[in-house]
């Protein structure tokens, strides 16, 4: 599902409604960079100009998850920063978002609060603290992790202290 958001960019025209997959994004302001699984433009009068288009149109981030609602504000918080984000490529104010669960197959809207703005604006802050000083932290694999777009690159199993070549053993017995 999340694969076939990102696969590539593309348009659709849906009366008043805009949906434009795979945009990449990215806030110097923030130091951070992604991609939109989908970003719909609903016409709005306070929205923004898009280029060869009539009107105002109001940017709206949607993240696509595979699974259910979190009690965490994960979800919450990955979508706030791509506002964030679009705010500051499109000089714009953007109040809601949604994260659509694909085994629920349900639309949760997302406020982007001052607390959650907050709390990325903290937390891309200490990304970069961490970076510059050089420290990766300590990651603990859950359950999570099988479903995470990241697990390939991120390695929790080596971050616990097993060497190199042990992980690439067992890498490689799982392989075969
Ligand atoms: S694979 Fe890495 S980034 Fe993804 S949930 Fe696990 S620890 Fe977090």
């Amino acid at each position: 599902m999340h694969e076939k958001t990102h696969n590539s960019f593309s348009e659709e025209v849906r009366g008043d409604l805009i949906i434009v997959r795979g945009v990449y994004i990215h806030s110097a302001t923030f130091g951070v960079s992604g991609q939109c699984d989908v970003l719909e433009f609903h016409r709005q009068d306070s929205g923004v100009t898009l280029t060869g288009r009539e009107g105002q149109w109001m940017p709206f981030p949607v993240e696509y998850k595979r699974g259910i609602s979190k009690s965490n504000d994960v979800d919450r918080l990955q979508l706030c920063a791509q506002a964030m984000c679009l705010e500051e490529m499109l000089c714009c104010n953007i109040d809601e978002g949604a994260l659509f669960y694909g085994k629920t197959r349900r639309r949760e809207h997302v406020t982007f609060t001052q607390e959650l703005r907050d709390k990325v604006i903290a937390m891309s802050r200490e990304m970069h603290d961490l970076y510059k000083r050089g420290y990766t932290p300590v990651v603990k694999k859950r359950k999570a992790c099988m479903s995470c777009s990241l697990k390939d690159i991120c390695l929790p199993e080596l971050a616990r202290g097993k060497s190199v070549s042990a992980y690439l053993l067992s890498n490689l017995e799982d392989e075969v």
